[in-house]
C-alpha cells in the first residue's frame, strides 16, 4: 500500500466514523416548522374601541386564540414516566449524573406541558419520585382509555457503549393507531436532528396490559458518553419533548 493510498483510506475511515458516531455535535434545528402557524385573530377586544356603541359584536365562533393550537381538543393522553422511587432504572455503566427515573420524569413533565398546549387532557401516571408497579401504570390506561399512552424511558447498553439515539417501541400485536403514532414520532426525531433507531417491536407490559394505542419511547442511551451528557442538559430534554409533541399534536 502506498503512503498516499494509506492516507486516503485513513481519512475515509475517520470521516465515516465521524458521520456514524454519536459524538458528532448535532444540529438540532428542526427541519420542519412548528405545527399550526399562528394566525391573526379575527377579533381582538380593542377592535371596536373607537366604533359607535352599536357596533355589532363578533360571533364567538370566529374568534381564534392566537396563542393556542387545539389540535388535540377532546383527546386524552396518558404519559407514563418509567421507573421511580426504589426503582432508579438504568444505572449500569452509565455516564449520567442523573438516574434514569429522574430524566424520564423531567422529559415527561415537559411533554405534558407541550401536549396540554395542543389542547389535550394529559394524565400522568406519576408526577414525583414515586414507585409504581407496571400493573398500576397499565391500570391508569384502562381507567382513562386514552387516545394514546406514551411511556417515557432512557436506554442503556453496557455491552456496546457506542450505541446511541432514541427508539420508539410498539407491541408485536400493536394496532394501526399505535404504529402510526410510533412512525410519526420516529420521523419527528429525525426532523429535529436526532439519529433515531427506528420503530421496534417489544411486548413491554405497559404496552400489552391494556387496550389503548400505546408507544414506549427510549429517549437515548445513558451508556453513550456524549449522549448521556446531552440527556442531562435541560435544553436537550425540552427538545426531546418538543420532538415527541410535534408528532403527537398532528395525530388525528
Ligand atoms: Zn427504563
Amino acid at each position: 500500500m502506498t503512503n498516499i493510498y494509506r492516507l486516503v483510506c485513513t481519512l475515509f475511515v475517520s470521516s465515516a466514523m465521524f458521520i456514524i458516531g454519536c459524538g458528532a455535535p448535532q444540529d438540532y434545528t428542526p427541519q420542519i416548522t412548528a405545527p399550526a402557524a399562528e394566525t391573526k385573530p379575527l377579533y381582538t377586544p380593542n377592535m371596536y374601541k373607537n366604533s359607535a356603541p352599536t357596533a355589532p359584536k363578533p360571533k364567538t365562533s370566529t374568534y381564534t386564540s392566537p396563542s393556542s393550537n387545539n389540535s388535540l381538543d377532546g383527546k386524552v393522553i396518558v404519559i407514563d414516566p418509567g421507573h421511580g422511587g426504589k426503582d432508579p432504572g438504568a444505572t449500569k455503566a452509565s455516564y449520567s449524573s442523573a438516574q434514569e427515573k429522574y430524566l424520564n420524569l423531567v422529559i415527561a413533565r415537559e411533554l405534558e406541558k407541550q401536549l396540554t398546549k395542543c389542547g389535550a387532557r394529559v394524565i400522568m401516571t406519576r408526577k414525583s419520585d414515586t414507585f409504581l408497579e407496571l400493573e398500576e401504570r397499565s391500570a391508569v390506561a384502562q381507567k382513562y382509555k386514552p387516545d394514546l399512552f406514551i411511556a417515557i424511558h432512557t436506554d442503556a447498553n453496557p455491552h456496546d457503549l457506542s450505541i446511541c439515539g432514541p427508539s420508539v417501541y410498539v407491541a408485536r400485536s400493536a394496532s394501526q393507531k399505535s404504529r402510526t403514532a410510533a412512525m410519526k414520532i420516529n420521523a419527528s426525531f429525525r426532523n429535529w436532528g436526532f439519529k433515531p433507531r427506528g420503530v421496534r417491536n417489544a411486548d413491554f407490559k405497559v404496552l400489552i396490559q391494556h387496550s389503548s394505542p400505546a408507544v414506549l419511547i427510549e429517549c437515548g442511551y445513558l451508556t453513550n458518553k456524549q449522549e448521556a451528557q446531552r440527556l442531562n442538559n435541560p435544553a436537550h430534554q425540552i427538545k426531546i419533548a418538543k420532538a415527541i409533541a410535534e408528532a403527537v399534536c398532528q395525530l388525528q
